[in-house]
């Protein structure tokens, strides 16, 4: 029988000096690391040396982190992370001047599930596209999910976020009382890595449970409401999924917010808007009240809609008061 990495974990024979695994970080506190190894088991980790010192400085180490760890084989033995591979993706709580007081909240995440429900409480579209502008500026891809459409007609459901449909994003109509697109809601998040927002109320433990029994989700702190105008809060914990892939556990995007988004990134933020960027008559428009302006002409013929054009024009507004 060979042993792997993972039996060692578990079974305490000390393996060889020179061995090397690769996991995922799934909770970190006080310099220990959960990392969770290809074969389902976890290993308690800290940083040495180098990386350690690097930690202090700009490196910082977060949940999803994907690194190599090694068996020191001192007294008592001790699993090491050697190496941090490069990030395919961070969800950042970003500080004014740029990266160096940044917090990665989550690292390489593949989407953000952004849920409302269809009704009760009300869905606001404007607020789903605050959240979809977080999710852009941090270079995620995001879902839509509206829950409880056991509420309201098929009709009236997909009438609540058509324009956000058309702007190419996917959509999920669920609901926990039918049973309706769980199904195709789980196959989206099996095998990636996934963080949910939303407001509270909605449905988002309700799902997950649902989804997954026995995720002992931190349901409170899934809620981002919970946390409103909170800076600090617990750490994201990623649950390993049993159809592969993570849920972060996490308050979200609200948490990040949109504190340190650019005035000027905020058009790529809207995907409908992209490819008219750089069509305006002048270089700098900002989309407003320029003559000759792509977008709001865009607007006007309907190839836009009118409430993700007020969205844009709000939050650029905000964030350009911010600097
Ligand atoms: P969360 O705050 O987003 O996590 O929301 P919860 O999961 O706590 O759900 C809030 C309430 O909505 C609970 O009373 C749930 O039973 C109810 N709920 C959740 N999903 C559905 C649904 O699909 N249809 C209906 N009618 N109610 C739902
Ligand atoms: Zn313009």
């Amino acid at each position: 029988m060979t042993r792997n990495a993972s039996q060692f974990v578990q079974l305490g024979p000390m393996p060889p000096d020179d061995l090397h695994v690769d996991g995922v970080v799934v909770q970190g506190t006080g310099g220990v690391y959960d990392v969770r190894l290809a074969s389902g088991a976890t290993a308690a980790a800290s940083l040495r040396g180098r990386l350690k010192h690097e930690e202090r400085g700009a490196l910082k180490l977060a949940v999803g982190d994907k690194v190599t760890l090694r068996w020191e084989n001192s007294d008592p033995g001790a699993w090491i992370i050697t190496d941090i591979h490069p990030r395919m993706s961070k969800l950042a709580r970003r500080a004014p001047g740029g990266a160096r007081g940044e917090r990665v909240v989550v690292a390489n995440l593949d989407q953000v599930l952004v849920v409302f429900a269809a009704a009760r409480p009300e869905p606001h579209p404007r607020m789903l596209d605050r959240f979809l502008v977080i999710a852009e500026a941090n270079g995620l891809h995001a879902r839509i999910v509206v829950n409880k459409c056991d509420l309201v007609t098929p009709a009236q459901a997909h009438a609540l976020f058509r324009e956000h449909a058309d702007a190419g994003y996917p959509v999920h109509y669920t609901s926990i009382a039918t049973g309706e697109g769980l199904q195709e809601l789980h196959d989206a998040l099996a095998g990636r890595s996934s963080a949910l927002s939303g407001p509270s109320g909605v449905g988002k433990s309700s799902l997950m449970n649902r989804l997954f029994p026995g995720l002992d989700l931190r349901t409170a702190a899934i809620s981002d409401s919970v946390n409103k105008g909170r800076h600090t809060t617990v750490g994201a914990v990623l649950h390993p999924l049993p159809c592969g892939g993570f849920l972060a556990d996490t308050p979200g995007l609200r948490e990040v917010g949109l504190w340190g988004i650019e005035p000027v990134d905020v058009p790529h933020c809207f995907p409908e808007f992209v490819p008219m960027l750089g069509q305006c008559r002048f270089a700098d428009c900002l989309h407003t009240v320029e003559p000759g302006c792509a977008i709001r002409e865009a607007v006007a013929r309907g190839a836009v809609s009118r409430g993700r054009y007020e969205s844009y024009v709000k939050l650029r507004e905000e964030l350009s008061a911010q600097h």
